[in-house]
């Protein structure tokens, strides 16, 4: 401690009294202008590059190693021993070479790499440079007389000067540029306390006995070298201030350009140093409505808050907002990318104006997701809404009924009235769904005149409701659509969100297979999703692969109903009905699999077959026996049915007369034109057409008119109240009437008791079908039932227990 106290006052003594004070001020300026050179060298050397970077490099250590020896120098000849001094020479030479070496060592050990205990090193490389040429400095300094030294005091400013040599080198490294401007004083700091130290560590003893060595050196002669380095920092240093002077310049011209070029650009451009905006674009000006003076110096995050820039890779876009100077928050898409600007790269940060894009968007896909016709959300939307209501985390999801809506007439409306019209009623029913539908309910239109509702919030009773609701103003109302009524009906079906599906894909197909179920119930019903559905379905699967099979293993065989003429109660013909003899569930009725027959298009095969079958079955006939074929609305559809009915007849060779298709309305309302087409090639090849079930349909008599029929079969339904039922015998009455005068044949169809038969024959039918008369046949059997009926025309049993009778002939109402 007392050692320490007076080294300490030995060190200011020796700063204040025992040196040269404008030669001390003079030490000051050089060592100034000497670290300017070196840093304006210095960063000239940065901004090159090649050959040019290494010569200005070295350029830039030698400078600081210079600055150094004649700063330590220039002091040294400041001191005043009180006594003749000089220098030794290979000694002075050699301290300037351990700064040069010194720092040269520290500067490459720093520009390797950026850890900071690396930069802490090349300060320790450096300052041990610098003290060498101190003390080996100082050792040179001979004077007349014995020098001691206070070893303690130089080891401990060693000791203390060298860290502070490497916090000045951290200090340089730093981002922050107030801790770099540290550097400077704490690189000074460490200089004078070598110095300083070194000179008070130095005890000089006056001795007129020695004798200076021959080669030592006069001050006299070192000054001028002194002054020769000083005055050559100088030049360094004007040079180095033209570096600079010139590089700023560039940048400035650089940055004009760019805003130049910026400002052409549509984008909004930002140019940032360290997160602050230095310059930016007319667009960013026009984009954000802040001025191009209020734009520069802000922190970046205050435009463009919600993303991190500095996260973003480069040339990658992100979409975000910018918030303007109303505080408006526009989405923009940002681009960054590191551009060299004058010897910098500089972050350049593009903003693009997503407003329009997004616009042109929410249009398009407003335009994608409506239903054009009714303004409702189409399936793609319907099922995007499901999507989001589904992915709901459990927390927050709620239940709601997904309700489909299927009108049950409407393409008959829509192929009787036409498709304005048809359009018209679709219109009407999505006002009434939305109507019915609660605010926040959704209605779609998924397609033709399918629609749904999305109800939320709802169990199984107010999805009930809802589908109550809607079947009522659906069959209720009727529309008058140019002066015609026309009455609709819906059948409804719904599923439940989360029990009945949780995945819009199976929320929809549980809530068509509880629609299909209604409609299979009759329509105008409404059904809830049940797994039994499923298992129905895969029913309709298992039977549709089997009808294939059926198809090609020959599973599948005609009977024969006969039909017996009203005046002589011979059979006349027969109508051939398809039945499936199933391997394991023996006779299927074709009522179970005709429909499916005809939604999956095995119509079109079967119905060939049943054609071919026929007609190869009647040529077996006597010629005067006819045979029909029924014919489905899904056979007319396709093109080749003409065709197929002339090879038929052709491979049977089969006379045209003797054929008999039977048609229902169905086949009337495909496609008037084109139907109308067929049958008149069908008429022209001396088929016969009939109109099946008639009476059931949809304003029939119109079509009776309309097309060319050679025979009318009156429904069974309308036979089986007779004679019982006055209604029905009035409309049976009046068809037979009506029919007639048109000069058409009548059939009456579903005949089982004598009485029916007996009012056939009263009423003027021309030919009776039914149990009463047969029920239909295997093709064997009714073979032998015509041999049998060309013998005899009474009642006799048949051996399975049908009848055949002539009963209503035995009772005398037509005479053979
Ligand atoms: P449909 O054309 O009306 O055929 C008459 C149906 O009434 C037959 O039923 C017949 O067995 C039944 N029937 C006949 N007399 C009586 C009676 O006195 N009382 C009662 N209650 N019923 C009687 P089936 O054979 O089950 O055929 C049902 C329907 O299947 C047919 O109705 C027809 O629409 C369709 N069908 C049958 N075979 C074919 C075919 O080869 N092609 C097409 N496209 N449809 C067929
Ligand atoms: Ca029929
Ligand atoms: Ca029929």
């Amino acid at each position: 401690m007392e050692h320490g106290n007076t080294a300490g006052l030995r060190v200011i003594d020796c700063i204040l009294h025992a040196h040269d004070r404008s030669l001390m001020l003079l030490a000051c300026v050089v060592c100034a202008i000497g670290i300017y050179a070196s840093f304006a060298v210095g960063r000239h050397a940065a901004r090159a590059s090649g050959k040019a970077k290494v010569y200005w490099g070295v350029v830039n250590v030698v400078a600081s190693g210079c600055t150094a020896w004649a700063t330590h120098f220039i002091v040294l000849l400041a001191f005043e021993p009180e006594m003749p001094a000089a220098f030794e020479p290979y000694l002075t030479a050699t301290s300037l070479a351990c700064a040069i070496v010194g720092i040269g060592a520290g500067v490459t050990v720093s520009i390797a790499g950026a850890q900071r205990s690396r930069q802490f090193l090349a300060g320790l490389i450096i300052g041990t440079g610098v003290a060498a040429l101190h003390y080996i400095g100082q050792s040179a300094y001979l004077v007349q007389g014995s020098v001691s030294w206070d070893v303690e005091l130089v080891v401990s400013s060693i000791a203390v000067s060298l860290p502070l040599f490497g916090l000045a080198m951290l200090a340089i490294a730093n981002r922050d540029r107030r801790i770099r401007k540290l550097a400077a004083p704490l690189m000074l700091l460490a200089i004078a306390l070598l110095h300083f130290c070194g000179m008070a560590a130095m005890t000089l003893r006056y001795d007129p006995t020695f004798v200076f060595p021959a080669d030592a050196v006069s001050p006299k002669t070192v000054t001028p070298v002194v002054a020769g380095v000083s005055i050559a920092l100088i030049v360094l240093a004007v040079l180095g201030w033209r570096f600079d002077l010139a590089a700023k310049a560039r940048i400035r011209q650089d940055r004009r350009r760019l805003r130049d070029l910026a400002d052409v650009a549509l984008e909004g451009l930002l140019i940032t140093q360290s997160d602050v905006i230095i310059t930016s674009n007319s667009s960013v000006e026009r984009l954000s409505g802040f001025g191009q003076d209020e734009l520069t110096g802000t922190h970046i995050s205050a435009l463009l808050p919600h993303i991190d820039l500095a996260g973003l890779p480069e040339k990658e876009e992100r979409e975000t907002e910018l918030v303007g100077a109303t505080g408006q928050r526009i989405p923009v898409r940002v681009l960054r990318s590191q551009v060299p600007l004058g010897y910098k790269l500089q972050t350049v940060i593009a903003v693009r104006d997503q407003r329009e894009r997004l616009r042109t968007e929410a249009k398009m896909r407003a335009l994608a997701f409506n239903d054009s016709l009714t303004g409702l959300p189409n399936r793609a939307s319907f099922y995007e809404l499901l999507t989001q209501q589904t992915a709901l985390p459990a927390n927050t999801a709620k239940p709601f009924a997904v309700v489909m809506v299927d009108l049950d007439r409407f393409k008959q409306v829509n192929d009787t009235f036409g498709h304005p019209t048809g359009d018209d009623v679709l219109v009407r029913i999505a006002e009434r769904l939305r109507a019915i539908a609660r605010a926040d309910d959704v209605v779609a239109r998924l397609g033709g005149d399918e629609f749904a509702v999305m109800q939320r919030g709802a169990d199984a009773q107010a999805a009930c409701g809802l589908c109550v609701s809607i079947v009522d103003a659906c069959n209720r109302e009727t529309f008058i659509v140019g002066g015609q009524s026309i009455h609709l009906g819906a059948s409804v079906g719904f599923a439940l969100y989360p029990e009945d599906g949780h995945v819009p894909a199976e929320l929809l197909r549980n809530a068509d297979l509880a629609l299909y179920a209604a409609k299979a119930d009759g329509k105008g019903v409404h059904r809830r999703y049940e797994s039994a559905l499923n298992d129905k379905t895969q029913e309709r699967q298992t039977l549709e692969a089997g009808l294939r099979r059926a198809l090609t293993d020959g599973q599948l065989e005609l009977h024969y109903q006969p039909l017996v003429d009203a005046r002589t109660g011979r059979i006349a013909s027969a109508e051939a009905l398809v039945r499936w003899r199933h391997p394991d569930r023996g006779l299927v009725s074709p009522a179970e699999f005709i429909g499916i027959a005809e939604e999956s298009g095995i119509i079109i095969p079967l119905g060939d077959w049943v054609l071919r079958t026929a007609c190869a079955q009647a040529a077996t006939w006597p010629a005067h026996i006819g045979v029909a074929v029924n014919l489905s609305p899904v056979q007319f559809r396709d093109k080749g049915l003409a065709s197929s009915v002339r090879s038929a007849l052709q491979d049977a060779a089969l006379a045209p007369q003797r054929l008999e298709l039977e048609i229902t309305e169905g086949v009337l309302l495909i496609d008037e034109a084109r139907t109308l087409q067929t049958l008149d090639e069908l008429r022209a090849m001396h088929v016969r057409i009939s109109m099946d079930d008639f009476g059931t349909g949809y304003s029939s008599l119109s079509y009776i008119r309309k097309f060319p029929f050679d025979k009318i079969k009156i429904d069974r339904s309308f036979v089986r109240n007779i004679p019982e039922d006055a209604e029905s015998v009035a409309i049976v009455r009046a068809i037979i009437t009506m029919t007639a005068c048109l000069g058409l044949p009548t059939t009456m169809e579903g005949v089982e008791t004598a009485d029916q038969f007996r009012f056939a024959v009263a009423e003027g039918c021309s030919a009776i079908q039914g149990y009463f008369v047969s029920r239909p046949l295997p093709a064997s059997k009714f073979q032998a039932l015509l041999e049998h009926d060309s013998l005899i025309g009474s009642l006799k049993p048949e051996n399975d227990g049908r009848l055949l009778t002539a009963d209503g002939r035995a009772n005398g109402q037509t005479a053979r």
